[in-house]
């Protein structure tokens, strides 16, 4: 699923800026209508019946199907199943999150959306970031230089919470004419053993591609996966500024940045994941023509992923959901 950029016209299937916003989505029913396409560009196809054509809506988002009268829940099956709020929010949710150039927090969502609660705004960003990178999608290929690096660690004197160690993560990014950045992708894993570092490049890197890598071990079963791995020695040059892999070295300063500039580096190791998923969502989109591009292209995942339920996603942080979230 996912139709190519080339077959979307900015203005006409995705908002260009604020003003277009507001003339796409006055109201529920054009969120609900602009989620439906999502979902079923070619027209709605009953699930339970196969039967396609057009279905019967009645309020909150349910089709009835004209042949075997089965209900079909628009949000069901979207990161926005069980919502109480207004989809508007939603989408209004989504586009602070793409039309900013390093997107936005907890904090700042909260304001822009008036939410009375700043916990349902990290929720909400957090429900998004589920739907930014879909594993085994769009792998690298090409040329691909992959690295580990430490990120993260809680800082101490960040007040109530514990100082964490940092995460190792290791960096996959696409060179392009030896040395421009193309796309990235990333993970945290548990140490740089060859049984953490291989799923990784599987998952990120197309079979067949040319692979990058220092001489550390972990990397050394990598031409039995199928890649044309090239190890470069270390200390080749005589320039002490010298980075032998300079792609995933820049990558990774770009995220301790942008972490440190959007979250105050305030990210728990439970959550780093997520937070790489969202930078690369915006990292490999950043030549994209229009802002709108990106909204699109989040609303579209978020119409395909399977929502994660509040109390899920305050689960991995040791607490529980406070009761002033709103789903
Ligand atoms: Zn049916």
């Amino acid at each position: 699923m996912g139709r190519p950029a080339s077959e979307l016209q900015a203005g006409a299937d995705y908002p260009r800026n604020r003003i277009e916003f507001d003339d796409f989505f006055p109201d529920e029913d054009s969120c609900s209508a602009f989620l439906e396409r999502l979902r079923w560009p070619d027209g709605f196809v009953c699930p339970r019946c196969g039967v396609s054509g057009d279905p019967w809506r009645s309020s909150r988002g349910l089709m009835v199907c004209r042949a075997c009268q089965g209900q079909t829940s628009i949000l069901a099956g979207t990161i926005f199943h069980r919502t109480r709020s207004p989809l508007r929010s939603w989408f209004l949710a989504a586009w602070e999150i793409t039309s900013q150039k390093h997107g936005t927090n907890a904090l700042g969502l909260q304001r822009v959306l008036g939410l009375r609660s700043y916990q349902t705004a990290w929720a909400w960003l957090h429900k998004f970031r589920r739907a930014m990178v879909r594993p085994g999608r769009d792998r690298l290929d090409g040329v691909v230089e992959i690295d580990e690096a430490y990120v993260g660690g809680m800082e101490e004197g960040v007040r109530g919470r514990r100082t964490e160690r940092k995460a190792i993560v290791v960096i996959a990014a696409e060179m392009v004419d030896g040395r421009r950045l193309g796309r990235v992708r990333m993970r945290p894993v548990p140490d740089a053993s060859a049984a953490s570092l291989g799923p990784f490049v599987v998952d990120a890197v197309q079979s067949g591609a040319t692979i990058l890598t220092d001489g550390w071990r972990g990397y050394a079963s990598l031409t039995s996966l199928g890649y044309d791995h090239i190890v470069i020695k270390q200390a080749t040059s005589p320039d002490p500024a010298h980075v032998s892999l300079p792609g995933p070295h820049r990558v990774v300063s770009l995220v301790k940045r942008w972490l440190l500039g959007t979250y105050q580096g305030a990210v728990a190791n439970a959550q780093l994941p997520y937070y790489l998923d969202e930078f690369t969502f915006r990292f490999n989109r950043r030549s994209s023509r229009a802002r709108g591009l990106l909204f699109y292209r989040l609303l579209e995942q978020a119409a395909e992923v399977h929502y994660t339920p509040t109390a899920a996603l305050y689960k991995s942080t040791g607490r529980g959901p406070p009761r002033a979230v709103l789903d």
